[in-house]
């Protein structure tokens, strides 16, 4: 594979310390406590000293960013230097690589901790995602627009493999596509090796992580800002939380990234850039479906034909298990599509909505105390929906749709005040939203959105 990477030792930061550890998932990779507060520890996760045996290495890959290709990206700012249980630890914003082109390899802080918090919290609903192990001040600036203090994010992922890394391997060579293709089968989707075109079916695999996982996202509002191909992975998980952030009013044009002046990565149209991504990735494989191209690129668009209709498929599943639906037949659909189109038609809070439905259900208030207040659909709506919901199901919708999540005004408050060297607001948030489905008396103003209106939220990309 090391056509795909290059080696790459860290030079590391010398005078850089912890913000964040997670210690739960330390305890996972057998990093003890004692370990975790050691120099030693800080050492290896700073880049100032390698584990042992390690092979550090930076991979290339490259993508289709909104639309363009670009033959050359890879880890302009990020160095893997091993793995522990299978997953890759990766250092990210640690300094320059052979691939940092002319970027400085560092990332600031208040994007390392952006990903930290918004990545463990997606863990949290059990959304498949990157972790992070430790989030780590580097104690030197950044020069960006502004002087801004620096970070790194020691980042654990099944594995870094992209669409991207795909289409730079088709770039290369035959040779090397099928060396990473069957790499990435053995790491992820070993199970495949007993199928007919092993590769066919590898391309079937991605395409149901995918819709699975971007259902996910819709199911929570979530908004990735930059599904560009190098930041899809063909593990499934979600990755490179850059712009993203979650919408408030339900609105399915929410954009919040600073660059994506068009709305490509729109909520709304994240199925439909899952499909384009899928796409890229199809013709990338097409030499190792079939010796003929008419063959492969036929059985390759039999495959991608099926992903809406499976992505359909775990979206209703999903919003069902979200209204304590269980039938997913046609009325149900209706169900749920007619409750979007309320939560639209009169801008209310997307994840609110499904907390005040179920303590209306439950009589704890009444609709005029909820946020469909002045929602006059809802009233049939709701007789409808209440004809239809399974008594069983219902009772556990308080277990599935998050009071707290890292909303948009709060995560920019507590990055604020953390550059500013006050971390007492992040881990605050840190700790509601670790348990998001239990409401806690105090923590209201976690549940709601913010009470001064600012205008559009925007977000930038993090370097
Ligand atoms: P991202 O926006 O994080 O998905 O990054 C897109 C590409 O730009 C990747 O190839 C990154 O490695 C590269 N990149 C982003 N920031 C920097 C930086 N500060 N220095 C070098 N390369 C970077
Ligand atoms: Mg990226």
């Amino acid at each position: 594979m090391y056509e795909i990477c290059q080696k790459c030792s860290p030079s590391g930061f010398n005078k850089a310390e912890f913000l964040l550890k997670n210690f739960q998932l330390a305890k996972e990779f057998g990093l003890d406590a004692k370990f975790v507060e050691s120099k030693e520890c800080l050492d290896i996760f700073s880049g100032v000293s390698l584990p042992e045996n390690s092979n550090p290495i930076a991979q290339a890959y490259a993508g289709h960013q909104f639309g363009h290709y670009n033959s050359q990206l890879g880890d302009g700012r990020a160095i893997l230097i091993g793995e522990i249980n299978n997953k890759d630890i990766q250092l990210k914003g640690i300094g320059q690589t052979p691939f940092s082109r002319r970027g400085d390899g560092k990332s600031s802080l208040g994007p390392v901790l952006r990903e930290y918090v918004v990545s463990e919290f997606m863990h949290t609903l059990n959304i498949p995602t990157t972790r992070a192990l430790f989030a780590i001040k580097t104690n030197e600036n950044v020069i960006r627009e502004t002087k801004q203090p620096g970070g790194v994010l020691v980042r654990v992922a099944k594995s870094h493999i992209r669409i991207g890394t795909f289409e730079y391997a088709r770039a290369q060579s035959n040779k090397v596509l099928k060396s990473l293709a069957d790499y990435s089968i053995n790491r992820h989707y070993p199970e495949l090796n007993k199928t007919e075109n092993k590769y066919l079916s590898f391309f079937a695999a991605v395409c149901d992580k995918q819709a699975s996982l971007i259902s996910k996202w819709m199911s929570i509002g979530f908004v990735h800002g930059v599904m560009n191909t190098d930041n899809m992975t063909i593990s499934g998980e979600t990755i490179d939380y850059g712009p993203c952030a979650f919408m408030d009013d339900y609105d399915p044009k929410t954009v919040f990234s600073s660059i994506d002046h068009h709305g490509r990565y729109a909520y709304k149209n994240q199925p439909s850039i899952m499909v384009w991504n899928l796409t890229k990735f199809a013709e990338s494989l097409i030499p190792l479906i079939h010796e003929e191209t008419e063959k492969s690129v036929k059985q390759l668009t039999e495959v991608l034909q099926l992903v809406i209709p499976s992505y359909n498929e775990y979206f209703y599943k999903e919003f069902s298990r979200k209204l304590g639906l269980s039938k997913m037949d046609i009325e149900e659909i209706k169900i749920i599509e007619d409750y979007l189109k309320i939560l639209k038609s009169n801008s209310i809070d997307f994840t609110k909505s499904f907390r005040d439905l179920s303590k209306i259900y439950l009589s704890i208030i009444d609709v005029k105390e909820s946020v469909f207040l002045n929602a006059k659909d809802f009233t049939n709506w709701y007789k409808r929906w209440n004809h239809r919901l399974d008594p069983k199901i219902i009772k556990k919708i308080d277990g599935i749709n998050p009071s707290y999540i890292p909303r948009n005004h709060i995560i920019e408050n507590a990055l604020m005040h953390s550059i500013n060297n006050d971390d007492s607001k992040i881990r605050e948030l840190i700790k509601v939203i670790s348990q998001p489905f239990e409401e806690v008396s105090g923590y209201e103003d976690f549940a709601s959105p913010s009470k001064i209106n600012t205008g559009r939220y925007v977000t930038y990309c993090g370097t």
